[in-house]
């Protein structure tokens, strides 16, 4: 079986979890109110049932023995102490005074009990005349004493916060839960001896009832600890204790007091009753053993699928999986280790980690393993190349990510490690592709730069012979005259175009990263418009908001110049042109508009007017050599982004670019 130590490894984490979840059960906590207010209620009746001599408000059910009027006021003081400890922290001085009057008055019952101790405590709270009659009827039981006093006792050692005396004290807890619980069962059954445990006192009904409902919410102060750990945790355990233990305490009960009325009643023998009752524990202890049967082995079936599945995902996984303890011993590999080493698994497991790693890495990998055994919770980064060795001999680079493992054996390591020889192919293709593109981008920049730049020299001769043969042949003819000036232009128009080919090229070839205030070069490109804006009477709005960027300054100029000359010279002749400039932050970009009132575009144009040398309209019409937008999207791309046009013909278009929130 694959990874057999994943067992322990849950199960540990498991037990972990459970002794640090203490804070997780301040949900008990919320018990502990109304039962402290319940009791506390309960007693201060039982007193005024002794003040005003109301038999039935001490004992609650008639011909009950009723709570001693000194039992009352210390459950009172106790129920108080409780609640203070637990949900008023400022109070806890006053709950560890109340605990200790609470001890000393149980002591001091406790001992008149034993030592027959003059003055007698009950006469501190009443008189001796009190109407019960008989003597004992006001003397706290013993069992009562015993009660208040470790109940005090347990408080007392709770708020020492010492996990040993917290131990202690919710075991005493649990001591008067039993003591308490075995006297009302001598009431459930009529058994005085439970009652009274041999002695002339009998605790009374409500006091057990009140002691035993106080000591077991005060057992939720730390729910973890002793019996009460097993109806809180989260196990399976915990589950069925929670799921079986009150109904299998009910069915024993009622299947005793069944068999009590049918001896009191003589409706059976003794004999057939004895035997009936043994056969309904069997019948009862059968049926849970029954159900835990079933839940256990719903669990089983739960756990053995996951662990199944667990066992396919380690199998199926596309790395190899090493786990080797802190000497480098290997426990256990998986499928994809056998077909990445080249070994079987049978001949890795019991062998050290060496025997895959070549003497070179050697070092290296043991340099790691301890700084990870170390500290485990740190990540060992593996930035240098590690190789690996296959059964062959041959050589192989790996990347290897290493987590901790805590089993009942101590730590060990998981390897996770993934043959890239592929990737370090394909990376040095890459890269030998890369470093060949960019000397074809720089041949190509170069042949632009240089083409259009000789191409200047050929054009301006011509324009001087133009010129030349305009001003040195006056007889020339009118025609042409005409043929020479439309030739000239002709020549001006491409000299232009080999000019803006020369800076297309040239663009962003000495950019600097800068962090540039947008507000402020967009009044910049604004005042260098001045005289077009004030021709044309355009109203330019900024809208607020605009950053400070990490951005190539002189390029992001351009960039803006582009558009809001575009916005003003493509205006329409009926209307004033609006021009609005407006910019957005979004998740790692900023984007900014370019929106205008002037003759729009054709949606089929959208796309096409980015190209270079693409115009729409007649040189006559707008001036312009079509490559202002080409610029604009170069500049866009230089900045991780990317610019695109909406716009609806006559009414006005909108030009939007996104530019990267470059952190250098
Ligand atoms: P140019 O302005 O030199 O013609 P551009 O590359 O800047 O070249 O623009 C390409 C074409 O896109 C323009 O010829 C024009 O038809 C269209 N265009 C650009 N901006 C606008 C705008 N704001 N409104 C309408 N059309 C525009």
């Amino acid at each position: 079986m694959v990874f057999v130590t994943f067992k322990n490894i849950r199960y540990k984490s498991i037990k972990r979890n459970i002794i640090n979840m203490a804070g997780r059960y301040t949900k008990y906590l919320g018990f502990i109110i109304p039962v402290t207010i319940i009791v506390a209620v309960l007693c201060i009746t039982a007193m005024a049932g002794w003040i005003f001599n109301i038999g039935i408000l001490a004992s609650v059910l008639p011909g009950f023995n009723p709570m001693k009027f000194n039992t009352a006021v210390s459950l009172l003081l106790l129920s108080l102490a409780v609640l203070f400890f637990t949900h008023y922290r400022k109070l806890n001085n006053v709950a560890q005074f109340l605990a200790i009057v609470g001890l000393t008055l149980g002591v001091l019952s406790l001992s008149q009990h034993l030592f027959k101790l003059e003055p007698d405590i009950n006469g501190l709270f009443l008189d001796d005349d009190v109407e019960y009659g008989q003597e004992h009827i006001l003397i706290m039981s013993p069992q009562s004493a015993l009660c208040i006093s470790v109940m005090a006792l347990s408080l007392l050692m709770l708020n020492t916060r010492n996990t040993i005396y917290r131990v202690i004290s919710q075991y005493l807890f649990h001591l008067i839960t039993l003591v308490c619980f075995v006297v009302l069962i001598g009431y459930a059954y009529n058994v005085p001896y439970l009652q009274n445990f041999s002695t002339p006192y009998s605790m009374p009904f409500l006091t057990a009832f009140l002691f035993l409902f106080l000591s077991v919410a005060s057992s939720m102060i730390n729910p973890t600890l002793g019996i009460t750990g097993i109806f809180t945790g989260n196990m399976i355990g915990n589950f069925m204790a929670r799921r079986l233990f009150f109904s299998l305490l009910a069915g024993i009960l009622c299947a005793g007091y069944i068999g009590i009325l049918t001896h009191r009643y003589h409706v059976i023998s003794a004999e057939l009753g004895v035997a009936l009752l043994t056969l309904s524990f069997c019948l009862i202890t059968l049926v849970f053993i029954w159900i835990v049967s079933i839940l256990l082995n719903k669990a089983y079936l739960k756990l053995k699928i996951a662990k199944e599945n667990l066992n396919m995902v380690v199998e199926a996984a596309p790395f190899a999986l090493v786990l080797s303890d802190n000497k480098g011993d290997i426990i256990e590999v998986n499928k994809h280790a056998e077909k990445v080493f080249g070994f079987l698994r049978n001949e890795m497991i019991g062998e050290n980690v060496s025997m895959l790693i070549p003497e070179e890495s050697r070092t290296m990998w043991m340099e790691k393993r301890n700084s990870f055994f170390a500290d485990p919770t740190q990540p060992t980064p593996f930035n240098d190349e590690i190789l690996a060795q296959r059964k062959n001999g041959s050589k192989f680079p790996i990347e290897i990510v290493l987590k901790p493992i805590t089993t009942d054996e101590g730590l060990k390591v998981l390897s996770f490690v993934i043959d890239i020889t592929l990737r370090k192919r394909n990376e040095e293709l890459i890269q030998k592709q890369l470093i060949e593109l960019q000397s074809k981008n720089q041949e190509l920049e170069q042949f632009n730069y240089i083409s259009s730049h000789d191409l200047q020299e050929p054009l301006r001769t011509v324009l001087n012979y133009i010129q030349l043969l305009d001003e040195d042949y006056p007889e020339l003819s009118s025609e042409v005259k005409t043929h020479l000036s439309a030739m000239q232009s002709s020549v001006m128009r491409m000299s232009n175009v080999v000019k803006s080919l020369l800076e297309f090229g040239r663009l962003g070839r000495n950019r600097k990263l800068k962090l540039t205030d947008c507000k402020l070069l967009i009044h910049e490109v604004l005042s260098d418009l001045n005289t077009a804006i004030k021709d044309s009477g355009a109203i330019i709005t900024v809208c607020e908001g605009h950053p400070k960027v990490f951005a190539y300054e002189t390029e992001l100029r351009q960039l803006f110049q582009n558009l809001i000359s575009n916005a003003i010279k493509f205006r329409r002749k009926d209307a004033i042109p609006r021009i609005e400039i407006t910019c957005r932050k979004l998740n790692g970009y900023y984007e900014f508009s370019v929106s205008d009132n002037g003759i729009g575009i054709s949606s089929k144009y959208f796309e096409r007017i980015f190209n270079i040398f693409q115009r729409l309209n007649k040189e006559s019409e707008f001036e312009g050599h079509g490559i202002g937008l080409a610029n604009c999207r170069k500049i866009a791309e230089m900045h991780g982004g990317k610019i695109w046009v909406e716009s609806e013909e006559g009414k006005g278009s909108t030009f939007t670019f996104r530019i990267l929130n470059f952190k250098p």
